[in-house]
């Protein structure tokens, strides 16, 4: 009987953090000059918050492990970022490094090389460094009602092998534009190869959690204690 109540109580814990339950963050910019909002954050209140997770004993183990429920340390946590901000190398990537993290950045192929965002040589460079790079779609298309993602060639699938020449290995993560899915989107996603994908703070779809992971757009004004307070809110 206590072999069929460990069973059950194992099951119900990795039940509990498949897709919505992890923590998981959005970050955009990090060039703010101004007082931080959604979109927004300074490095030196970016380092707060990651100095504060991290002596909270938060740590950032491999998505996929967590996504699909397998071994995960006491306090994990996922770090994305949307966009493809030249800021993500230049900032971003250097202070997860010297806090001790490790985040997926969400590229718009689109961008790749343009001013103001990330190059080719810097998606690999961060990647080579233990970073994960994952696909934001070609060019952030807006989408409406229930339709699916439109051009879907472009948008999903050749975006992720534009990602997977320029880091050699398979591009598993997506990130919903403006975090929009819907039943058709999630197929979409599921076709052109990807095994997991984050949206915002939208509810998840219970039979493919790993494809509606629910992800806290962080504010960049919040000090490192409140971030884990809203976490620890968002997240239970
Ligand atoms: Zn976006």
């Amino acid at each position: 009987m206590w072999v069929i109540i460990l069973l059950l109580q194992s099951m119900v814990n990795s039940n509990l953090l498949v897709g919505s339950q992890i923590p998981v963050l959005c970050y955009h910019n990090l060039e703010a000059t101004g007082p931080g909002n959604n979109l927004y954050i300074d490095a030196a209140s970016f380092r707060r918050q990651l100095q504060s997770l991290h002596d909270s004993g938060y740590r950032t183990p491999d998505p996929i492990q967590l996504i699909n429920g397998a071994d995960f340390p006491p306090k994990p946590i996922i770090i994305t970022f949307d966009d493809s901000h030249a800021a993500h190398f230049k900032t971003a990537a250097p202070i997860l490094e010297t806090t001790g993290f490790k985040g997926i950045f969400f590229v718009m192929t689109v961008t790749i090389g343009k001013k103001g965002y990330l190059s080719a040589e810097e998606i690999k460079s961060m990647h080579k460094r233990g970073h994960w790079i994952g696909s934001h779609t070609w060019d952030h298309p807006h989408i409406t009602g229930n339709q699916g993602i439109p051009d879907a060639i472009n948008q999903l699938s050749k975006s992720k092998s534009t990602l997977e020449r320029i880091t050699g290995i398979p591009v598993i993560y997506f990130a919903y534009p403006y975090g929009i899915w819907n039943e058709t989107i999630v197929t979409q996603v599921k076709e052109a190869g990807y095994k997991a994908a984050f949206q915002l703070t939208g509810k998840k779809m219970s039979v493919s959690p790993g494809f509606t992971v629910r992800r806290l757009l962080v504010n960049g004004s919040w000090s490192g204690p409140h971030l884990i307070h809203v976490m620890k809110e968002t997240f239970n």
